[in-house]
């Protein structure tokens, strides 16, 4: 049962990409649903009137999470959307990577954007939700599979391994409260953060050489791993990281 009447979620990054499938996925099943964006209010509105016109609810919320102190608008705006109801679900899932991000072409600039957005973000955002949390509640952390394969974008990696770690320890100390926490973690997926596979067909071939399912992932094939963590299903299930990716990287291509 991925039933979520009666309950609220909080989701990052939710007018575009994988963000924009998980407000719609927990919106239909029932939740209301506030969706986070930064500069693009246009499409977060479309996500709220697609949300709307499918006979959903939701509304919203506004901060550039490289900001903390936008923080304040974020919590303040959630506050009035929630209208006083409890927080059920935080899915921490807006995010950034920086292409020239690598070993070689890191500065210290790159590196502080990164980690603000990509880790500061999710660790205040979650300080500030939990008191809104009951008990029972869950949050949801959108990593990447680059934690565990490598890729020449060390910094954005480096922030998604930090946020692996923020999964497992607060999945320690709040599972006294029921509250679970969990990490998804998707493989290549069609995005705007990955504009290259549309781009390039040839790049998109190339992916579905690697993925045993063979095709590169849709934001709707991880919205609905992150609808199973959200929902009563997930209960018993804590600081784990589920790798939603096709079958990405199982060895080496097959000739089939
Ligand atoms: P995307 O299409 O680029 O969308 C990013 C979202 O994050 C947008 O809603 C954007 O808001 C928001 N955002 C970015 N910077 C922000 C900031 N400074 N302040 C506030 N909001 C900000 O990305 P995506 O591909 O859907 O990625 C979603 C998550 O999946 C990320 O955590 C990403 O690391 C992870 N992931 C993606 C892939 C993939 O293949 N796509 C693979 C592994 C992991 P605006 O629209 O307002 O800019």
């Amino acid at each position: 049962m991925t039933d979520l009447t009666g309950r609220t979620a909080l989701v990052t990054g939710a007018s575009r990409g994988i963000g924009r499938a998980i407000a719609e996925r927990l919106a239909s099943d029932g939740a209301l649903v506030a969706v986070h964006y930064g500069r693009n209010e246009t499409a977060a509105k479309e996500t709220v009137a697609a949300i709307q016109r499918a006979g959903g609810q939701a509304f919203a919320v506004r901060a550039d999470l490289a900001e903390i102190a936008e923080l304040d608008d974020l919590f303040a705006a959630l506050r009035d959307g929630l209208a006083g109801r409890p927080l059920d679900v935080l899915v921490n899932n807006a995010a950034v990577i920086d292409y020239s991000a690598t070993i070689e072409g890191a500065t210290p600039e790159a590196f502080d954007r990164l980690f603000a957005v990509n880790v500061r973000a999710p660790l205040f955002v979650t300080q500030r939700a939990l008191p809104l949390m009951p008990d029972g509640g869950r949050i949801v952390n959108v990593s990447s599979g680059v934690t565990w394969f490598a890729t020449p974008e060390v910094v954005y990696s480096m922030s998604k391994g930090a946020l692996n770690v923020l999964t497992r320890s607060l999945a320690h100390t709040h599972g006294g409260r029921g509250i679970t926490v969990n990490t998804v973690s998707p493989g290549i997926t069609e995005t705007d953060m990955n504009a290259w596979l549309t781009d390039d067909p040839e790049a998109a071939r190339g992916v579905a050489r690697i993925v045993a399912l063979g095709r590169h992932g849709q934001p709707a094939d991880i919205a609905d791993a992150v609808a199973f963590f959200a929902s009563d299903d997930g209960r018993w299930v804590t600081g784990q990281t589920l790798e939603v990716n096709g079958g990405l990287l199982l060895g080496p291509p097959s000739a089939a």
